[in-house]
């Protein structure tokens, strides 16, 4: 057998992609990266690129930060690995378990580690049916989210993410109900105004707890800010509109905070940007700045309390996995929690903000094709639309969105294509001359591909 010569070539023989666009790949070559230097990555051919999009939402403090490298340097050399079943744990799982309460909105708390958001998303689920089951009501089991939310990819967070493409798995699940996405730029009906539509939603919400059985529902899970779904901010006054109707029902509201934690939004919890307060949390990716897979439920005092009463009932919680609590990966959360807080990052969201905005909504004014411009702090959206006053989307065969990030790469820009939107979440380190770079290249490939397409 001979070997592929070429990275891309030996990349596309040994690898199975998953969330890839084949097309994009077979005509372009994947792209093979080796190292980072703050926001940007540098591919096998010593070419950069500005990674607009923080890795997968999560290198927050860029591609080599020096100070997490060396936490984790000096935990793999203190004591490189161990679990958290019978009893026993790293001193930095008990560490990290302390900071995640102290720094969480919740004035008491418990935390439960995982490898992964999704993992996360699945624990917090099977902890309440282990909770409501303990508690006299086993027939409490359906979990509600919403259309567009990404909850994570194992068979129960699939479930929960509200995305057709889920179909080729047969899933979702019996029992994982999905409600209108909370965006009403794009779901509005015409003459509705943004308080009606959230009233509408609203009332979807209890028809359908209704309908079900109010003892049916386990638990209402929702991000803060739609992330993979696009970047959708909740409608003007969502939250506080649903958190009565789960509290009238006795249904526990849970945060998934795997992208808006840690400062994405502009403060530590999207809750806290949104002004609501949830009973659990769902952490991950920003946790560990990217350096180590690893996910955390958060919760809240009540929930703890009621978790820990059912676990005490039958002496033991039986649920964990190996990894649970790394202390390699909990000595690099409590760095990555320190430098986001205290090293000025999520201070440099707050400051520059304001400036992206600004920036990408001169973008969107000066261009005939960017119908919505949508985020919050460093997580924005442009959604491309053939038609800016009728919000008619371009003919989905021309792979817009795709054509996009496609020309950005080739300037030497990441940034991802989502749905018909291109979507930006760059690190926390950005500078203003590297937001400049970004408004600069991303313009460049809006103008060329509009040109081929429109
Ligand atoms: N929840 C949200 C909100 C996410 O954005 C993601 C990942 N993009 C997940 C859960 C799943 O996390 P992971 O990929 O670590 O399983």
């Amino acid at each position: 057998m001979t070997k592929p010569q070429s990275w891309e070539a030996r990349a596309d023989e040994y690898s199975l992609y998953g969330f890839t666009d084949l097309p994009s790949v077979a005509s372009r070559g994947a792209v093979v990266l080796t190292h980072g230097e703050g926001p940007y990555v540098v591919d096998v051919n010593g070419r950069r690129y500005l990674d607009a999009n923080s890795g997968l939402w999560n290198m927050v403090a860029g591609f080599d930060h020096k100070g997490l490298a060396e936490a984790a340097k000096a935990q793999y050399d203190r004591f490189p690995g161990y679990h958290a079943f019978f009893g026993r744990l790293s001193d930095q799982t008990v560490m990290l378990s302390e900071k995640l309460v102290e720094v969480s909105p919740f004035e008491r708390g418990k935390v439960f580690y995982t490898n992964s958001g999704s993992e996360a998303n699945d624990t917090m689920v099977k902890m309440l049916w282990f909770l409501h089951a303990s508690e006299g009501n086993p027939q409490r089991r359906k979990i509600l989210t919403r259309w567009n939310a990404y909850h994570g990819v194992t068979v129960v967070s699939a479930s929960m993410t509200g995305k057709p493409y889920n179909e080729v798995f047969g899933l979702p699940l019996p029992g994982f109900i999905h409600l209108t996405c909370p965006h009403f730029w794009r779901y509005g009906e015409a003459g509705e105004t943004e308080e009606q539509f959230t009233a509408r939603l609203v009332r979807e919400l209890e028809d359908t707890i209704r309908r079900e059985g109010p003892d049916t529902i386990a638990g209402f899970f929702a991000e803060p800010v739609q992330g993979a779904g696009g970047v959708i901010p909740p409608s003007k006054g969502y939250f506080q509109a649903v958190l009565p109707i789960l509290r009238k029902y006795g249904i526990p509201m849970i945060a998934d905070e795997v992208i808006t934690g840690f400062g994405r939004t502009g403060n530590t919890w999207g809750c806290q940007t949104y002004g609501f307060m949830p009973d659990a949390i769902i952490s991950s990716k920003n946790l560990t700045a990217g350096l180590f897979p690893m996910g955390a439920v958060i919760l809240g005092g009540d929930l703890a309390d009621r978790v820990q009463a059912a676990v005490e009932k039958i002496e033991e919680f039986p649920h964990g996995f190996t990894a649970s609590g790394h202390p390699v990966g909990c000595a690099i959360a409590l760095k990555a929690i320190d430098v986001v807080m205290n090293e000025g990052l999520a201070d440099n969201v707050k400051r520059l903000a304001p400036r992206l905005e600004e920036g990408l909504r001169a973008i969107m004014e000066r261009s005939e094709h960017i119908g919505e411009l949508r985020g919050v702090g460093f997580m924005w959206a442009l959604e491309a639309v053939r038609d800016k006053a009728t919000r008619t989307p371009f003919d989905g065969s021309l792979s817009v969105s795709e054509r996009i990030a496609n020309a950005c790469t080739d300037l030497g820009l990441i940034c991802r294509p989502l749905g018909q939107s291109i979507v930006l979440c760059p690190p926390f380190v950005l500078t203003e001359a590297q937001m400049d770079e970004i408004f600069d290249k991303l313009e460049r490939a809006l103008r060329k591909v509009f040109a081929e397409v429109a």
